[in-house]
C-alpha cells in the first residue's frame, strides 16, 4: 500500500469513485510521527484505503495540504479526527475556502439559478447553489496557516513552501534543495496537462499565473518531482517544456478556430475539442479554452466585447 519513493517518503494512492478517481498522498516519516501531505476525496473507498494503510494508533504529527481542491482536502477533517493531528494549509487556501463558505451562507438566489459567469461565456449550465454546496462540503477551520517561502518540516526534512498559482489561486509546491525533491501537487503532472480553470472575473488571468509559476519551478534543481496524480516525474524540465508547448498549440488552434464575427469561449471550445453539445461533461475543455482566450486577450491577440448578455471574443487586426 505504502510505496517508498525516497528516503523516509512514502506514496499512498488514494482512490475514489468520482472526479479524478485517484490522488497521490505523500507520507513523511519523522521523529515526531508521520506527516501526511494531501488526503484524497471524501468517500468510503478512500477511508478504507487510509484505514488499511495507517492503523488507528499510528502517530501522526500533522496533515499538510497543497491546495483547497476537494480531491486534496476532502478527508482533512476525517484524518484530523482519526489521528488527533493538526491540519495546515496556506492562508490563501483558507481564504479560498472561506470565500465559497460565505457565498453560500449569504446566497439569496433561487435553487435553480444558473452560475452566471459560465452562462456569459457560453459554458455549460451549472446550478450555482448546488455548486457552492459541493465546494463547501469540505469546509473546515485549519489549525495553522502557511505563508509563501515558509520553512515546513515534513518528517525529518525541511521543505520550503513555494506559491505556484495557476491550477488554483492558492496552489503551493514544497521544495527541498539538499535532496532535490519537489512536492509538486497538481502544478506539474506526467499523464495530463493540469486543468487551469477560472471561476470568476476576480481571478484575472490564471494561465498567465500558471506559466509564470512554471518558470519558478523550472529554475530549481530537481531529481524527482512528486505529483498529486499519476507517476513520478524524473525529468521535470522536459515535462514543463511539453506542458508549455501544449498550451501554445491549443492557443494557435483557438486563433484559427475563431470566426470573423467573433465567438464565445463555449463555441470555441467546441471547435477546438470537437464536440457538438455543450454540457457539464465538457466543463474542463470549456474552462481551459476560456483561460487560454483570456490569456490571448491580455497578449493583445483577442478583444472581448459584450453582445446580448454574452462575452464574445474577436481576433485583433
Ligand atoms: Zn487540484
Amino acid at each position: 500500500m505504502l510505496v517508498q519513493v525516497a528516503e523516509g517518503i512514502y506514496q499512498l494512492s488514494v482512490e475514489f469513485p468520482f472526479g479524478m478517481r485517484q490522488m497521490n498522498s505523500y507520507i513523511f516519516k519523522g521523529e515526531k510521527g508521520l506527516t501526511i501531505v494531501d488526503t484524497g476525496s471524501y468517500s468510503e473507498q478512500s477511508i478504507e484505503i487510509w484505514k488499511r494503510a495507517l492503523p488507528a494508533e499510528t502517530k501522526v504529527e500533522k496533515i499538510v495540504l497543497t491546495h483547497s481542491h476537494t480531491d486534496h482536502i476532502g478527508l482533512a477533517r476525517w484524518l484530523r479526527e482519526q489521528f488527533q493531528a493538526p491540519v495546515l494549509i496556506s492562508r490563501l487556501g483558507f481564504d479560498e475556502m472561506q470565500k465559497y463558505h460565505r457565498k453560500l451562507q449569504n446566497y439569496t438566489g433561487s435553487d435553480t439559478a444558473l452560475y452566471p459567469f459560465f452562462a456569459r461565456h457560453g459554458g455549460p449550465f451549472v446550478q450555482e447553489k448546488a455548486m457552492l454546496e459541493q465546494v463547501d462540503a469540505d469546509y473546515f477551520e485549519p489549525d495553522e496557516l502557511l505563508e509563501n517561502g515558509q520553512e515546513v518540516e515534513l518528517g525529518d526534512y525541511v521543505f520550503q513552501s513555494l506559491w505556484t498559482p495557476g491550477h488554483s489561486p492558492d496552489h503551493f509546491c514544497f521544495y527541498n534543495r539538499s535532496s532535490r525533491i519537489l512536492l509538486a501537487g497538481d502544478h506539474v503532472l506526467n499523464e495530463i496537462s493540469p486543468l487551469i480553470p477560472i471561476w470568476s472575473e476576480e481571478e484575472g488571468n490564471p494561465l498567465r499565473d500558471y506559466l509564470e509559476s512554471l518558470e519558478k519551478v523550472a529554475e530549481l534543481p530537481v531529481d524527482v518531482a512528486l505529483p498529486g496524480h499519476g507517476s513520478l516525474i524524473y525529468d521535470l524540465q522536459t515535462r514543463i517544456a511539453e506542458l508549455r508547448a501544449g498550451h501554445e498549440q491549443r492557443m494557435q488552434q483557438i486563433l484559427e478556430g475563431i470566426s470573423r464575427h467573433g465567438n464565445t469561449a463555449g463555441e470555441v471550445s467546441q471547435a477546438v475539442y470537437r464536440f457538438d453539445n455543450m454540457s457539464f461533461r465538457h466543463l474542463a475543455e470549456f474552462l481551459m479554452t476560456l483561460t487560454r482566450m483570456l490569456y490571448l486577450e491580455s497578449e493583445g491577440k483577442l478583444r472581448a466585447e459584450q453582445r446580448e448578455g454574452k462575452i464574445v471574443f474577436r481576433l485583433v487586426g
